[in-house]
């Protein structure tokens, strides 16, 4: 698996591709922002590696101890944090949770201090709305965290097979028969399989 020096590598040579392409594609100025936006922002912080104590975890600086739950949820290098589409979705579903209990707090505290008569119901509507009146924008954007968060899963994958193969040869690649050896000169040794300790990928 690359490190995170060379994901960013990776995010950072492939964004004049992705700018070109939406650009090339939808000759809008703005979609091409929003993609080229969403895909330095998801190769950089809000990609697969937020699992695990990373460099995309760093970045959230003193804000980073948000993503502590959701480490401690998922095995790193899962299919929820590194799946396509999947990997993006429960992120920013995470992210908006703890927005909307953000929100709430704020907004109890508000009315109590200045009484101010903003209610449920009208954030609900002020959001939807949005949601609703910048779908491409949303989608847009979307597009380009999933595009950076792939960029990541890809390279971990392609990474890890090509380390197989330097390994193994064209049997690395086959992951059922790389596991059944693993197994049986494990018993055959009898040496206690070592901890899988958790690494920076
Ligand atoms: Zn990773």
């Amino acid at each position: 698996m690359p490190s995170g020096r060379t994901h960013d590598r990776i995010t950072l040579y492939a964004l004049p591709f992705v700018a070109g392409i939406t650009f090339w594609q939808t000759r809008s100025s703005n979609a091409t922002l929003l993609v080229a936006g969403g895909f330095l922002f998801g190769g950089l912080m809000f990609g697969p590696d937020l699992d695990i104590y990373s460099v995309q975890y760093q970045r959230w600086g003193l804000l980073r101890w948000i993503w502590l739950p959701y480490q401690k949820s998922l095995r790193h290098r899962s299919f929820l944090s590194h799946g396509p589409i999947i990997g993006t979705t429960l992120r920013l579903l995470y992210l908006g949770c703890l927005l909307a209990i953000l929100a709430i707090f704020a907004l109890t505290i508000a009315q109590k201090l200045w009484n101010l008569s903003i209610t449920w119901q009208d954030l609900g509507r002020t959001v939807g709305r949005s949601l609703i009146d910048y779908d491409t924008e949303y989608v847009a954007l979307f597009l380009g965290l999933e595009l950076g968060a792939m960029s990541h899963s890809l390279s971990d994958w392609s990474g890890s097979a090509y380390k197989r193969f330097q390994k193994q040869g064209i049997r690395g690649l086959l992951p059922s028969i790389k596991i059944k050896k693993h197994q049986v000169t494990s018993r055959g040794k009898r040496r206690s399989k070592p901890r899988n300790t958790k690494s920076r990928s």
